[in-house]
Order: structure tokens, then sequence, then C-alpha cells
């Protein structure tokens, strides 16, 4: 099929939930991208937030490839090496306790929601079932993950949601305080707020939080969806303030481009037990022998380092195009996911680095994200910037 062939027939069969671009990806090289008509786009979207080790390393191929050979699904009523090997690499560089492997980010927040009910219902309280999330937040798609994601555009028509969520502005502890009643279980935050337009907690914002789930006896989770896994600079953004949730939702680079998702969970959090959670397919072979080889790469290839220096030189760049462009209204972020904040809608924008070749996506209509894959060099930026000035 050529290109307007695809298009077509994925205009016909596909579900139009996303506008998608008139581009037919067809396959990628480290930071790049290609079409299937051969250009090239230097990639600052990474399939957003995924592709950390960036496309086609050949030793995550090969890992995955082997194990495709092996074996790709056995069922959870078996154990399986590649998985139990992941699962001890993260539940360490976490800090966590135990791992229960998802197939999504949207499922590991529905995991993370049910271990918050569990907990409470485990210590008598019956009726412990709200809890408290963040205005601007984004947790995923499913009905339970939706509920406490704060914004109304992707809530509203599939009113009414599950009962008992509570919204509070992030970085403001007294908001999130007059929420807590009895019936609180959980307080539900992403340590960096990404589809919500990049907004960095502050430190005593999380410290209060972890006092006040203590004090409580309520659980703290972390949506490190898309911040974790080395994207800020840190393994995961938690530890950039010594600040430890008891329930970690992890997806998006844990798998690079597999789907793999997970939450883990501390010692105290380990409400669910036999017959409460399950997944058909999640943390099957297949799954973690990528996630195991990631979590190797991650190490071989110094990728949280890379991260943060090649972040901090992102950061300054983009400070001074803030400085230079009145249209540029902010900028936030931490290591390899930043945004810029402008006047106006960034979607010209996008398309026009698009066009000569640079994938940029947003977050809200005024906020332009950067998220490239973390082996991104500081040459990889300045051949961003060159583009990205080109269009602005
Ligand atoms: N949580 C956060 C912070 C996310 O950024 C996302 C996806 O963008 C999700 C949850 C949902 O993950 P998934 O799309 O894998 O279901």
């Amino acid at each position: 099929m050529n290109k307007q062939q695809i298009i077509d027939q994925g205009e016909q069969y596909l579900l139009h939930t996303y506008n998608r671009y008139p581009i037919v990806m067809d396959h990628g090289e480290g930071m790049y991208l290609y079409d299937n008509e051969g250009k090239q786009y230097l990639d600052f979207c990474a399939g957003i937030a995924v592709f950390a080790l960036g496309y086609n390393n050949q030793e995550f191929n090969e890992a995955v490839k082997n194990q495709v050979d092996k074996i790709i699904h056995t069922s959870n009523y078996f154990y399986s090496e590649p998985t139990v090997e992941a699962a001890k690499k993260l539940a360490e560089a976490a800090g966590m306790s135990k791992v229960f492997f998802t197939n999504s980010g949207t499922e590991a927040i529905e995991g993370a929601l049910k271990t918050a009910l569990r907990y409470a219902y485990n210590r008598g309280r019956r009726n412990g079932h709200e809890i408290i999330a963040m205005h601007h937040s984004f947790h995923g798609r499913s009905l339970g993950a939706l509920s406490v994601t704060g914004n109304a555009q992707y809530q509203d028509p599939f009113k009414p949601l599950i009962a008992g969520i509570r919204f509070a502005d992030f970085n403001d502890l007294e908001s999130v305080k007059v929420q807590v009643t009895e019936k609180t279980c959980a307080i539900i935050v992403e340590p960096l707020q990404g589809e919500g337009g990049i907004y960095v907690a502050e430190e005593p914002f999380l410290k209060g939080l972890r006092e006040l789930c203590d004090a409580q006896d309520i659980l703290l989770i972390f949506d490190e969806i898309q911040c974790g896994m080395g994207r800020t600079g840190t393994m995961f953004a938690c530890q950039h303030y010594g600040v430890l949730p008891d329930v970690m939702a992890v997806a998006k680079a844990i798998g690079n481009g597999l789907p793999v998702g997970a939450f883990l969970c501390n010692e105290k959090a380990c409400a669910l037990g036999a017959g409460d959670h399950g997944s058909t397919y999640g943390g099957n072979p297949l799954a973690g022998a990528a996630a195991n080889q990631v979590l190797t790469l991650f190490e071989k290839l110094k990728i949280v380092e890379n991260t943060k220096e090649v972040g901090a030189y992102l950061y300054g760049k983009l400070e001074e195009l803030a400085e230079k462009y009145p249209q540029i209204t902010g900028h936030r972020g931490l290591g390899l996911i930043q945004g810029l904040e402008f006047k106006e809608t960034v979607a010209p924008i996008i398309q026009r680095a698009q066009d000569q070749g640079l994938i940029l996506i947003n977050a809200g209509k005024n906020i332009l994200r950067f998220v490239p894959p973390l082996i991104a060099s500081k040459q990889d930026v300045d051949d961003m910037l060159v583009i990205l000035e080109k269009s602005l």
C-alpha cells in the first residue's frame, strides 16, 4: 500500500479516537524516525516518553527476539525467570518491596487504586473508599484511572465515574488537607504532572503529603508512569525529594515500546492477596524479558546520568529561548521532560517543526513538551533547537 492508501484504510477501519498526523511511520534508528517515503524526523517525543533507549537498540532487540524463540506467554500460574529478575531490579531501583506487572499505565493505576481500597478494608474501614487526586492530573483512560484524572474534558462524557473521588490543587498542601475525611484511603499524585502541563512538585508539598498519609494511615500513591524511569535525571522523580510513596505506578519506558507497566508496593501496602487481582498477560515472559533488559541497559548505558547532563543542557538552552522570544511565557521541567508555555496554541509550531523533520508534542494547548529518548545528546538538543527556532 502507498502512503495515501494506508491513511485511507486507517480512517476507514481504526476508531477515530485520535487525530493522527498524515504520516506513516516505517522504522526508527536511535533518535530518528523514518516515514514510509524515507523522510527523516528527529524525535523529541519518543512515542510519548516511552522509547528511553532510542529506536532499534540492538541489545534490547536481541533480548526480546531470544525470548520470542523461547516462550512468550505461560499465564501467571507459573514463574518465569526474566519476569522475576525484572521485578527484583525494579523493586530495588524504586526502593519498594513488591511488583505487580500490568500491560499499560492505566492498568497500573487501577491496581494502585485497588491496593488502597483493600488496605482500608483490611484495616476494618469498610467505607474507606475515598481517594484524593489533583486537578490537572492525568492517570489514564480506564474508568478508575479516569475517575482520578483531574480534567473535565476527559471525564464529563463518562460520568458518573467511581464514587468518592475528591480533587485538590497540586502543590497546595492545605487544599489536600481539607479534602481528608474519615473515609479517605489514599492520595494519588504525579511528582511531575506531565499531560497537565509539565508542573514540577515542590518539596514541601510531597513531604507534607507523606506526613499527612502517615498521620492518617492512608496510602500515598505516586504516578511515575511518565516522569519515572530516569526521565527527570533520577531513576524515579520522587527520588529528587527523598520521599517514597506506599504505592508507585510505572509504565512507558519500562517496556521501551513493549506494552509493560507495573505497580509497586512497600511492605505496608502489600494489601492485595491471592485472588484479589490478576492479569492474563501482565508480566508474561516476553514483557519480563523486555523490562529486565531495559533495566540492565539503563545501568550499562548510564541512562540516568545522561538524562541529568543533557537535561541540564536542554534547560539552559530553553531558558535562552524563553528570554529571546516574547511569545514564550514560561519554561519548566526536570531532566528530559520539559515544557515551554506560549501565549497561543502550539499546534502551528508542531506542524512547522514536523514539516522540517522534527517531532514535537504538546501538553495542553499552549505548552510544547520535550520528551526525547533518554539517549539524546547535546548535539541532538542543538539540532532540535535549529529546527524549533525556524518553526517559531
Ligand atoms: N499516568 C500518566 C502520568 C501518564 O502520562 C499516562 C499516559 O500518558 C498514563 C498514566 C496512562 O498510561 P497508558 O497510556 O499506558 O495507559
